[in-house]
């Protein structure tokens, strides 16, 4: 079948689901090409906060994998658009998918606890996750989940422009650094995606089961602080 084909196929049944809406590559793309080229918005520059509004309501109704017809909320990121840190999770958890928000539950608070402790505020700071929609009781995300989501974590990292991605857990370290190595070796290493510097480090609910990872990721985040803003 070829594409235009396989296309109008996958329209038809999602309409006969209900979906009426769906947000397109191509709509995504041009939010961030009008923004680079400093285009306007109704007589308005296009700000950094309205390209990622924007972006997050193409997220809202993406159903580019089956996730988006399993969720309640997408969860595109959320804070301070010109974060010089990006905190990366894997994927929204069951809080997360209700209120849209991202890490909003007990890892969450954790996170916040620890962001405090070394002289961080969350709202100065963006939390985003490697996927955008929670995969059914919390199951890993698939190869092909991974590759549909995959662009608009690219695009929010060209927007924000972080100095410092913080990854929470292995599967967000994984997934951004394209690798499979062990935590404990990339925890170990440099890391870096063109200017930005990658600081792979255990995932809060990780910490929660195992309070000893808290001094490590209290350790990361130091350095995540420092290199940012030292
Ligand atoms: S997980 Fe990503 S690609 Fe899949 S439906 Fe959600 S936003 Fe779209």
């Amino acid at each position: 079948m070829n594409r235009r084909r396989l296309a109008r196929a996958v329209a038809e049944n999602l309409r006969a689901l209900g979906v009426t809406e769906v947000a397109t590559e191509s709509e995504a793309d041009g939010i961030l090409d009008d923004y680079r080229a400093g285009k306007r918005n109704r007589g308005k520059e296009l700000s950094r906060e309205m390209v990622l509004k924007r972006e997050a309501e193409v997220v809202e109704r993406c159903r580019k994998c089956g996730l988006g017809l399993q969720r309640t909320h997408a969860v595109y990121g959320d804070g301070d658009e010109y974060a010089e840190i990006l905190f990366l999770g894997e994927a929204p958890g069951a809080e997360e998918d209700r209120q849209g928000l991202p890490f909003v539950g007990r890892a969450g608070q954790l996170l916040n606890r620890l962001l405090e402790q070394v002289g961080l505020r969350r709202s100065e700071v963006y939390i985003g996750n490697l996927l955008k929609c929670r995969p059914p009781e919390n199951r890993d995300p698939l190869p092909e989940e991974l590759a549909a989501c995959r662009p608009y974590l690219d695009r929010q990292i060209a927007i924000i422009k972080p100095k410092i991605i913080v990854c929470l857990g292995l599967y967000a370290a994984q997934g951004i650094l394209n690798t499979k190595e062990s935590m404990a070796r990339l925890r170990n290493s440099q890391h870096n995606i063109g200017d930005i510097v990658v600081i792979p480090t255990y995932h809060t609910a990780a910490a929660l089961r195992f309070p000893g990872y808290k001094q490590q990721i209290y350790d990361d985040l130091c350095r995540a602080r420092d290199l940012a803003y030292g």
